[in-house]
């Protein structure tokens, strides 16, 4: 290279760092509580400002749809009159559907009756009589849930939430704002369902931690990841200790009736899909460890953790991306 060239190139270099420190996106920061969870989200967008403002609506908007705490819900008006018509909870419905059936019945939407009987949305918790929960029973089968066009039917008696999948529907409509406000680069953390938006400003993946489900304001691990959404269902989100001194957690098996208690303590799901991510922690959460891994064999197109008290069962597709924290003592087993 000739001193001119040197010299040129040295201006060029020097231009360049100009151009790409000017364009340097923003940082914006926002906390909010909704979806009965508390949100944290880092933008790093020249759009900050009217992103954050979007997402906070579009947030709301879901939440006063979705929630059937709320008496004015779309969601609680279709389970008072046993029908609803509304495009985007028929969608929703519909898509959610999909995936009851995609995990035999392991998420079903309409066990409602029995997340309520054991006091998880009053959180007046109880332990209901064998007769009691027998009934209720009878009326869960997602099956019975219609949703044609724009119209969604219940059969009598029968009540539904979105309390599974809410929170990676909203990841999937907030990567729809973000995309019209052309933020490339953002981590959400909307309460145990983490967007990784991108990668982070300064070219690297992001990482996103795992709970310690022994103490969930631990991380047992961590995994990089870009363009992912990264849902986790663990027991130590909400339980209760029944008058028998056992603890009984907030997923409920549709077979049965009762809180899931087959050894699972959390699972992790990783996926493009912010509904299918959520969807399937709930489902593989109930399956259990067997089932689950059956489950990821013959339909991959996801990843997964999913967490007992000693052992993380970590699939194939994160082995390279999942790092076990120095102080965590988990044995790793790899789901291939
Ligand atoms: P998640 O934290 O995403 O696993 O969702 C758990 C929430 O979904 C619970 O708080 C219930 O409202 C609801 N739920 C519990 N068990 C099931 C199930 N088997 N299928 C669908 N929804 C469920
Ligand atoms: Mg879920």
């Amino acid at each position: 290279m000739t001193p001119r060239l040197i010299k040129i190139t040295i201006a060029l270099l020097f231009c360049g760092v100009i151009i790409l420190s000017g364009c340097a996106a923003q940082s914006t920061e926002l906390s909010f509580e909704a979806m009965d969870t508390f949100m944290r989200v880092k933008l790093f967008s020249d759009n900050g400002e009217s992103a954050s403002l979007k997402i906070r609506a579009e947030t709301e908007r879901l939440d006063a749809l979705l929630s059937t705490a709320d008496k004015s819900s779309a969601v609680r008006a279709l389970n008072e009159d046993g029908s609803l018509q509304n495009g985007e909870v028929a969608d929703l419905t519909r898509r959610t559907l999909e995936l009851c059936g995609s995990t035999g019945g392991a998420l079903d939407i309409s066990v409602y009756p029995l997340v309520e009987e054991w006091g998880f949305i009053s959180r007046d918790y109880k332990i209901p009589s064998r007769e009691r929960i027998a009934s209720l029973l009878e009326g869960v089968d997602y099956r019975s849930v219609k949703a044609e066009g724009e119209l969604v039917t219940l059969r009598p008696g029968m009540k539904i939430d979105f309390g599974a999948v809410a929170k990676g529907y909203l990841a999937d409509r907030l990567s729809a704002v973000l995309d019209e406000e052309k933020t490339a680069s953002a981590l959400l953390n909307l309460g145990g369902t983490v967007y990784a938006r991108g990668k982070k400003p300064d070219g690297s993946r992001w990482t996103v931690g795992i709970a310690d489900p022994e103490n969930s304001a631990d991380f047992m691990g961590s995994l990089e990841c870009e363009d992912r959404v990264v849902a986790t269902s663990g027991s130590y989100e909400r339980f209760f200790t029944g008058s028998d001194g056992r603890l009984y957690c907030h997923i409920i098996d549709p077979k049965t009736g009762y809180p899931v208690d087959n050894g699972v303590k959390s699972v992790t799901v990783v996926c493009e899909s912010g509904l299918k991510s959520d969807a399937l922690s709930t489902a593989l959460f109930v399956m259990g460890k067997e089932k689950a891994a059956e489950y990821y064999k013959r339909n991959g197109g996801f990843e997964y953790i999913l967490l007992t008290d000693k052992t993380a069962y970590v699939s194939d597709g994160l082995i390279g991306d999942f790092n076990l924290a120095r102080t965590a003592s988990y044995e790793i087993e790899a789901i291939r």
